[in-house]
């Protein structure tokens, strides 16, 4: 049998899981250790608030930073429905920013263009991984006195001129849950500017889900992270998938996450908290999270050095402001449906709507702006795995199966 390759595994060791496994066999060891340690191994001088999710890291911040009702929020178009949304339900104005095509990342001549008397927030997502240009971005937000904050959701262990990315804004959001490169089953933490110091108080968190719900959304997670192992992903999960987007919609959505849903509403009290255990499995992935990203890196660029010829693909420039993660990997094509859908038939997973240009998303319309740029990469980007444990005769299966594509149309 064939395996069947998903865009996206965990790559995540038996004794990672085993942190959770044990974590629920003595629910009573609550002992947090080590708290400062790592969180200034993922980033430097800041406070540290542990969040439900990343997504609860932007709500929190939006919260500390009092901005107003109708304050204008510049964003880059091509984006995560999710946090559009978030905007708009604290009464805030996006408004949409074109992006760079060679990093996804919102571009400083367009963010430049869209400043008003109401913009207050420069939101910066580092797109797949991809470094922005911080270096502009933070001197335009300086001179025009604006906030900025950074989505390093994909970010963790990107680099920008040496430093761990987060550290330019007033504040970033990082994110742990199942699609990230540090997964612990949820989690996310936000990171302040100044005063420096650790808020690792885990009991100050508020409005979380609680008993069987707070553990049925980290167990489910558990789950699904190991049914996304590439064996059982193979023989179980993929399998099943039809059976879930036809009967069970609502997994289906968990299990393999669309890029759009128009009816998304982000809930305070939806997720569990922060936990002791996830503190452990963080410190547990760092350890290895060099070698990981060094190979995320090294499968991405023999995937671009393999397609080298074929008229019809474009690359990214990843590294244009700093040292990519890699933790998404995407390159243009005409038509990324028909590939995705040519891939599929040789068991590879590839993904052509990872994200949508939220200008011209119909939720969105009162906001619409146009993003030649957002909607270009909307419309021709595809992702590709290059998860880590890729072997190499696999990623050679993804060379050979975008080739044999184009050749024979
Ligand atoms: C995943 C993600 C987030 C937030 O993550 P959650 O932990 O799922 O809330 C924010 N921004 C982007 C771009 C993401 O992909």
């Amino acid at each position: 049998m064939i395996k069947t390759l998903p865009v996206h595994t965990s790559s995540l060791r038996l004794k990672d899981y085993m942190i959770y496994v044990k974590s629920l066999l003595s629910p009573r060891n609550k002992q947090v250790i080590g708290t400062e340690e790592t969180w200034s191994q993922l980033i430097g001088d800041r406070q540290i608030i542990p969040t439900s999710t990343g997504r609860h890291a932007l709500w929190e911040y939006l919260n500390l930073a009092g901005l107003q009702e109708g304050d204008e929020v510049l964003i880059a178009a091509y984006n995560f429905y999710a946090i559009v949304r978030i905007l708009i339900q604290k009464s805030l104005i996006p408004v949409f920013v074109d992006i760079d095509l060679e990093t996804l990342c919102i571009n400083p001549e367009d963010l430049e263009k869209k400043i008003t008397e109401k913009s207050r927030l420069v939101l910066v997502t580092h797109m797949f991984g991809n470094p922005a240009d911080m270096g502009r971005i933070a001197s335009i937000s300086k001179r025009n006195n604006l906030l900025l904050f950074e989505d390093c959701a994909h970010a963790v262990g990107t680099h920008h001129k040496d430093i761990p990315i987060g550290q330019i804004g007033d504040g970033a959001l990082f994110s742990f849950g199942i699609y990230k490169i540090i997964n612990i089953f949820g989690g996310g933490m936000l990171a302040l500017k100044g005063p420096n110091g650790v808020n690792s108080s885990f009991n100050k968190q508020k409005k979380t889900a609680t008993g069987i719900k707070s553990f049925l959304d980290n167990f489910i997670r558990f789950i699904i992270s190991l049914l996304m192992i590439p064996e059982l992903y193979t023989i179980i999960l993929y399998p099943m998938l039809k059976f879930f987007r036809r009967f069970i919609p609502s997994l289906y959505q968990l299990i393999e996450p669309s890029g759009n849903d128009p009816s998304y509403n982000f809930e305070v009290e939806g997720r569990a908290p922060f936990k002791p255990y996830m503190l452990r499995m963080i410190r547990e992935q760092l350890a290895e999270l060099d070698e990981k990203i060094s190979r995320r890196r090294k499968i991405a660029n023999e995937i671009k050095i393999g397609l080298k010829g074929l008229k019809d693909v474009i690359v990214l420039n990843e590294d244009k402001h700093g040292v990519s993660n890699y933790s998404y990997f995407g390159i243009y094509v005409p038509d990324p449906e028909a590939l995705s859908g040519d891939l599929e038939n040789r068991r590879i997973k590839s993904n052509p709507h990872e994200y949508y240009d939220c200008s011209q998303l119909p939720q969105f319309l009162e906001y619409q702006s146009n993003c030649e740029h957002a909607s270009y990469a909307s419309t021709h980007l595809l992702r590709l795995p290059n998860y880590p444990n890729l072997h190499d005769s696999e990623v050679e299966r993804i060379i050979l199966a975008v080739r044999s594509y184009f050749e024979k149309s």
